[in-house]
């Protein structure tokens, strides 16, 4: 170790952090210049990014600024190759991730303040902010009075992600019906086979599954040709636990399904839900909108969240296609003291005047961990910076071009769609020739994407979609569209290279 660092902590003074500061912004800045010029999926092997990182900790720090240019150089020599490019325009996998400039300025702020908004008391301008934006959000999606703080039952509140929304949504609706009934009961939770898996996790997290095969105690059921739920198989699946002694307890109904971007009929899964006694036995239903609650925004799309004054919460992710960069799930309930129930805890240390005056709110009785970041800065900086007309600008361009893209599809008869397309996503595949086996056609459609995918051109994802009346299962093709920067001539390059390819064979 050097004799002139023992002893001394080298902090990085204000004037470096100054300095430093402006060079990553620009870095940043620049990555984001540059971002057509990268393979969109990364090309490296497993294992290749581990080996070029030493195997052992540095032992004496970085020499002052000049030592920072290792970094710069390892970022673009080690980190750049070993990315995915999430960023792209031509990237179309998945959902969409985004990072916009005044997203990345917050999370920059809520870094650089670095306080914990656990309780009201630990920093109360990062709670009431907290409010103030889901507030607003809930306003420019038309979310129901119930949602909203001054209901004085419900609110928002930030999760990290849509996979702890639905916990938490799982754990609150198991007390609150355990209270409504006053017992304990064996648990039956309800989804589709479309829903996101999250909900499977939350279930063996929640001890309501006892493994991933317990298919009695979360139930996932059928669709219908559309691949959303169907009420009657609902009502039904109900009926039948009940009749076995099982109490029903929680429905995820999902707007936007990961694989087709599905919309489940909430108003009519509510109805065959009220036949049962499902509600008056405390029954919660949940309501997945991970990446298309975004399109809530526009008045035009707003009759997908018809029903949702009768569902007991909502989540939806900023973080997929509102401008928002990873993580920010916007999660609303209008039963908190459900939450409470479930998740208050209360001991001696965290003990103060604010929390006993019950007239405050301290988020981290909405959520699973203790410690919370400043993550409404991001969100209030996306609000003010957009404005409710420019986030409306962003999500129609993108449906615009998946409207454009849907039409290419259905205009060359190589191709065919596989679902009717959701807002911005598009899910095709290369069409039956005839007389072809099932497992030929899935085996050209996967043999196009990896083509598509190893040239670096565009990245998109696939999944598999169940057969309708007795039909096989088909390996699909999914477009989503949605990163930033994505523009009509990224849309039409991809269709390009997709229907060469369709013709290479
Ligand atoms: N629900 C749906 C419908 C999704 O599409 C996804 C992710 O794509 C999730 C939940 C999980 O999201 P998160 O990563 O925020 O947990």
């Amino acid at each position: 170790m050097s004799e002139k660092r023992e002893g001394a902590v080298p902090h990085m003074s204000a004037e470096q952090f100054r300095r430093l500061g402006h060079r990553v912004v620009d870095w940043v800045a620049d990555y984001w210049a540059r971002l057509e010029s990268f393979p969109v999926r990364a090309q490296v092997a497993p294992g290749e990014v581990l080996a070029k990182l030493p195997a052992h900790p540095p032992e004496e720090g970085l020499e002052g600024e000049a030592g920072w240019e290792a970094v710069f150089r390892d970022l673009e020599d080690v980190v750049l190759p070993g990315l995915t490019h999430w960023q792209s325009p031509s990237f179309f996998a998945y959902f969409p991730s985004n990072a916009t400039g005044p997203a990345v300025l917050g999370e920059l702020l809520s870094a650089g303040l670095g306080v914990q908004g656990m309780l009201w008391s630990t920093s109360p301008a990062a709670t009431e902010m907290e409010t103030r934006v889901l507030d607003w959000l809930a306003e420019l999606l038309a979310l129901p009075a119930g949602f909203h703080s001054g209901s004085g039952t419900g609110g928002g509140v930030i999760q990290g992600t849509a996979s702890e929304a639905v916990l938490v949504a799982m754990v609150a609706a198991r007390a609150r019906a355990r209270r409504v009934l006053g017992r304990d009961a064996e648990w039956v939770a309800y989804t589709s086979t479309q829903t996101h898996s999250s909900v499977l996790k939350a279930a063996l997290i929640s001890g309501v599954a006892r493994d991933v095969a317990d298919t009695v105690h979360l139930r996932a059921l059928d669709t219908d040709a559309g691949y959303a739920l169907r009420p009657d198989v609902l009502e039904r699946a109900v009926r039948e636990d009940l009749a076995q002694g099982r109490q029903p307890f929680f429905v995820c109904a999902s707007l936007g399904t990961t694989s087709s971007g599905a919309m489940d009929p909430v108003p009519a899964l509510l109805e065959a839900l009220g036949r049962t006694g499902f509600g008056a036995a405390g029954g919660w239903v949940h309501v997945d909108a991970a990446w298309a609650g975004a399109a809530l925004v526009c008045p035009e799309h707003r009759a997908l969240g018809a029903g949702l004054e009768g569902v007991d919460s909502f989540a939806f992710n900023p973080h997929k296609w509102l401008l928002t960069n990873f993580d920010c799930d916007a999660f609303y309930t209008r039963d908190r003291q459900a939450l409470l129930d479930a998740l208050s805890v209360m001991p001696e240390y965290l003990r103060n005047a604010a929390s006993a005056s019950g007239q405050v709110v301290d988020y981290r009785d909405w959520q699973v961990p203790l410690g919370r970041r400043f993550r409404a800065l991001k969100l209030w900086l996306v609000l003010r910076h957009y404005g409710a007309q420019g986030l409306r600008a962003f999500l129609r361009g993108h449906v615009r071009l998946a409207e454009a893209f849907e039409g290419q599809v259905t205009a060359d008869a190589r191709f065919e769609l596989a679902a009717p397309r959701s807002l911005a996503l598009v899910c095709f595949r290369l069409a039956p020739r005839p007389g072809e086996a099932p497992e030929a056609t899935d085996a050209r459609n996967r043999h196009l994407l990896e083509r598509l995918n190893a040239s670096g051109e565009a990245f998109l994802t696939h999944t598999v979609l169940p057969g309708v009346d007795g039909a096989p299962a088909r390996y699909v093709l999914r477009l989503a569209i949605g990163a930033v920067r994505t523009e009509a001539r990224h849309v039409r390059a991809v269709w390009e290279r997709l229907a060469a390819l369709a013709s290479e064979g």
